[in-house]
């Protein structure tokens, strides 16, 4: 199938590895330009250069999603470059593990300025380019854990299911605007990534990070328009909440 995003141009942040970069990379195959963000120069680059290898015109650029000045910057840098942004995912590495009992304000705030309010910001610098456009796909990498969550990561579990209250209700503002944007997150079960390996995740029931990249794409897709304040979960079934 033919995404229909061929020309358009994509912002992936986090996207050096894993299903950040994954879903650059099915963004890519399917025409799209596309501008990525890591914090390490080094990772970045290899990302970069992959990319271009599927043919795909690339912008790397060094950026922490935990900067607040990052999406400004990001989305400044892109239009600089391409002169219109149509399609932004907004990916994040996730906090730490932690106990719900013994969390620390710093550490809430934390992963609520990485996990919630990065994606707030990247979304807030994009929609003056997409109404400009007529047409946005605006798409958060989340996790199950909104659905279901996950004991020991009381982090994520918290910051997370900010973002999803968050996107449900900008998703509902931007049907009302009819200006063609749609607001999804995308939440990731168990996948084959660095993230996992971290967390001591193993075992056959993790995903292909290349599959969940395709999800996130078609979800960005000229097909998808009227899916909006979605939550997606691509867990292979590993969640029982309705
Ligand atoms: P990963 O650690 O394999 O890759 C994360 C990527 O983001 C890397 O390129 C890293 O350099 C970059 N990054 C991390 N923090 C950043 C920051 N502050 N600014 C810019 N770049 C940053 O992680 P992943 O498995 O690809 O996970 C992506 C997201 O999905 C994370 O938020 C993770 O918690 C969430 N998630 C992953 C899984 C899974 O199974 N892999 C499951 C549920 C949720």
């Amino acid at each position: 199938m033919d995404l229909g995003i061929r020309g358009k141009v994509a912002l992936v942040t986090a996207a050096s590895r894993g299903l950040g970069r994954a879903s650059a990379e099915a963004l890519a195959e399917d025409g799209a330009r596309i501008v990525l963000c890591a914090r390490n120069e080094e990772a970045l680059r290899d990302a970069e250069q992959a990319i271009t290898g599927l043919g795909a015109e690339v912008l790397a650029i060094v950026a922490d999603m935990a900067d607040p000045t990052a999406p400004d910057r990001l989305v400044e840098a892109t239009v600089e470059r391409f002169g219109r942004l149509d399609i932004v995912v907004a990916n994040a590495g996730g906090p730490p593990p932690a106990s719900a009992l013994e969390l620390d304000d710093d550490a809430i705030r934390a992963a609520v300025e990485v996990n919630l309010l990065s994606a707030v910001r990247l979304v807030r610098a994009a929609l003056p380019h997409m109404r400009a456009g007529g047409w946005g796909r605006l798409c958060c990498i989340s996790s199950y854990s909104v659905v279901q969550p996950i004991p020991g990561l009381a982090l994520s579990n918290t910051a997370r299911s900010g973002l999803r209250a968050w996107a449900k209700t900008g998703a509902a503002d931007l049907a009302a605007e009819g200006a063609g944007i749609t607001l999804n997150l995308v939440c990731p079960g168990p996948h084959a990534t660095e993230r996992m390996r971290q967390l001591g995740g193993s075992g056959a029931t993790m995903g292909d990070p290349a599959d969940f990249g395709r999800v996130v794409a078609f979800m960005c897709s000229a097909h998808a328009g009227f899916v909006n304040g979605a939550t997606i979960v691509v867990d292979g079934g590993a969640t029982l909440a309705l």
